[in-house]
């Protein structure tokens, strides 16, 4: 078992009931008193602490960090001592104490002797991943506390791995920051004896720390277990993407036994290339599927071209993958999902109008990236493709590679199309007011397609519904590409409606 383990910061009477009530309602096991937030304790307060929590059915683990360590603890070290030991007395489950304190305190050493089977034994570095940390831990080890925990700051998210194998082998490892989140929602996944998420935002004790409810709910803490199958996006930044939220949830609706991450993977393609490796040489870590956003998705079909992936050929074209499956026989491959999100909405409104892509003409809007795939999806159904662009070289070098024509973009106001797609990011959120099409070339009949997601009903959308147009926002477009790939990841029918409702909401809220 993980236990779930909120720290609890806050001594004052009515705070404190309220956030071992909050613990206990949001489904923590444990929590942690941090007896260094508490200004001024005595040893005499610290036993109805520990008991009205362990009332209140949690276990109780009592830390009094230090500040040479990272804490709030500025006193003496005989009075940090006394704190602990009331603990100890008052019938707290876990005492943490600090490995230094241990190695430099006899009083300490002799403490620690005397409850080591209750002991947390930490050490922490908040700068960096200590290049011998090994070395370390087997120091740790051998003076046999109940829990060895070593927590740090990694330079980036390749420096998880090290504290993934630590968890691996029954040590408490975390590293913090956001470039550590990994360590500590795999927690279960691996094994590990415990880990630590805040009752809210502002109650977190470390970087990185997770709410309890987001831990929950949006991270299937109850779902996940040594079976489960892992999946993430790989961005940066990646704290805002709304991937997490559709795929988990979508795990729940089909029942599929699956965890999906925020990876936050530093731009350079050495990081990259590390992190995709260091997944693949632990395939007890149980990953199996990743999609790729900004800025990764050159780097994704680069490291396929150089480990003999996979690479589906419209990807190759495109020149971008957003789509990594990791197979079981150890083979990597890649794909790309954007054309499909901007196709199957189009082919679905095609399909409605009784036409055909290749019978039809579409204006693209646009020569950066989303406009890529979409012009890529387009040509290779057969459809006559013509690009205009704000910066008429790029339009005019994109058609050029998937052999079709481009305008100069003033030519939009005598424009006559079948399909009419907006790939530029003209009409998004918070430059609601703009559009990069003239509303009297919105016509009847046509099919007008938004990539902008932010808002859903963009001006476009909104001058070619008053036209009498057929619409397609950018919402169907992410869904669609989310879609394919859950089917990708889990060979599951996609939810739609759920994913929908999901990226809805979300941008109700943002
Ligand atoms: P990108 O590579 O940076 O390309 C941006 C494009 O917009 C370029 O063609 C650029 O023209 C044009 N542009 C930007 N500002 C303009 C302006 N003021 N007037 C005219 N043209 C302008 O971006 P991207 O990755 O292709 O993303 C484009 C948009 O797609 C995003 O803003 C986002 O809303 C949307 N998107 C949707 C989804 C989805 O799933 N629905 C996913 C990703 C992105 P120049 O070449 O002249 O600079």
């Amino acid at each position: 078992m993980t236990y779930l383990t909120v720290p609890i910061l806050d001594f004052e009477a009515e705070a404190f009931s309220w956030a071992l009530q909050g613990a206990v309602a949001g489904g923590a096991d444990m929590v942690e008193l941090r007896l260094d937030f508490a200004a001024g304790a005595q040893p005499a307060q610290v036993q109805p602490w520990v008991e009205e929590a362990r009332h209140a059915g949690l276990r109780v683990m009592v830390t009094c960090r230090p500040e040479w360590e990272g804490g709030h603890f500025s006193g003496d070290a005989r009075n940090r001592l006394t704190l602990l030991q009331a603990a100890a007395a008052a019938g707290a489950d876990l005492i943490d104490l600090e490995w230094r304190a241990v190695r430099e305190s006899a009083d300490f050493a002799a403490f620690f002797e005397q409850i080591r089977h209750k002991t947390v034994l930490s050490h922490h570095d908040f700068h960096q991943c200590p290049t011998d940390l090994e070395q370390r831990v087997a120091q740790m080890k051998r003076l046999e506390p109940a829990v060895c925990k070593v927590a740090y700051q990694p330079a980036n998210i390749t420096e998880c791995f090290a504290a993934l194998d630590l968890m691996s082998e029954d040590v408490l490892a975390m590293a913090m920051g956001q470039a550590g989140t990994m360590t500590r929602l795999l927690a279960p996944k691996v094994g590990a004896f415990l880990t630590f998420c805040g009752l809210n935002e502002q109650a977190v004790s470390a970087p990185g720390q997770i709410e309890l409810q987001q831990m929950k709910q949006l991270y299937r803490w109850d779902s996940v277990g040594s079976q489960t199958s892992c999946f993430g996006v790989i961005g940066s930044p990646v704290a805002h993407s709304m991937s997490p939220a559709i795929h988990n949830a979508s795990f729940g609706e089909v029942g599929f036994d699956g965890l999906y991450l925020p990876l936050l993977v530093d731009p350079a393609y050495d990081i990259f290339a590390a992190f995709i490796d260091g997944l693949r040489k632990r395939p007890w870590l149980g990953f199996r599927g990743m999609s790729v956003t900004i800025p990764h998705k050159e780097n994704a079909l680069r490291y396929l071209q150089e480990h003999n992936g996979g690479i589906d050929p419209l990807a190759r074209r495109i020149g971008a993958v957003n789509t990594i499956v990791l197979r079981e026989d150890g083979r990597v491959m890649g794909t790309n999902t954007d054309y499909l999100g901007a196709l199957e909405p189009i082919r679905r409104e095609m399909l409605r109008l009784d036409r055909t892509l290749s019978d039809s003409h579409a204006a693209v809007v646009g020569a950066g990236g989303v406009s890529r795939a979409i012009v890529a999806g387009l040509c290779d159904a057969g459809c006559k493709v013509t690009i205009y662009n704000r910066t008429a070289d790029k339009a005019r070098r994109l058609a050029q590679e998937f052999q079709c024509k481009h305008a100069p973009i003033e030519q939009l106001s005598s424009l006559k199309a079948d399909i009419i797609v907006n790939g530029t990011s003209l009409g998004m959120s918070p430059h609601i007011d703009a559009t990069p099409v003239p509303q009297d070339v919105l016509g009847n009949g046509t099919i007008v397609f938004d990539s902008v997601y932010n808002p859903p009903e963009t001006l476009l959308l909104h001058q070619a519904r008053q036209a009498g147009a057929a619409t397609i926002d950018g919402v169907s477009m992410f869904v669609q590409q989310a879609a394919a790939q859950f089917h990708l990841f889990t060979g599951e029918q996609p939810p739609l409606e759920l994913m929908r409702s999901i990226v809805e909401q979300r941008l109700s809220q943002a």
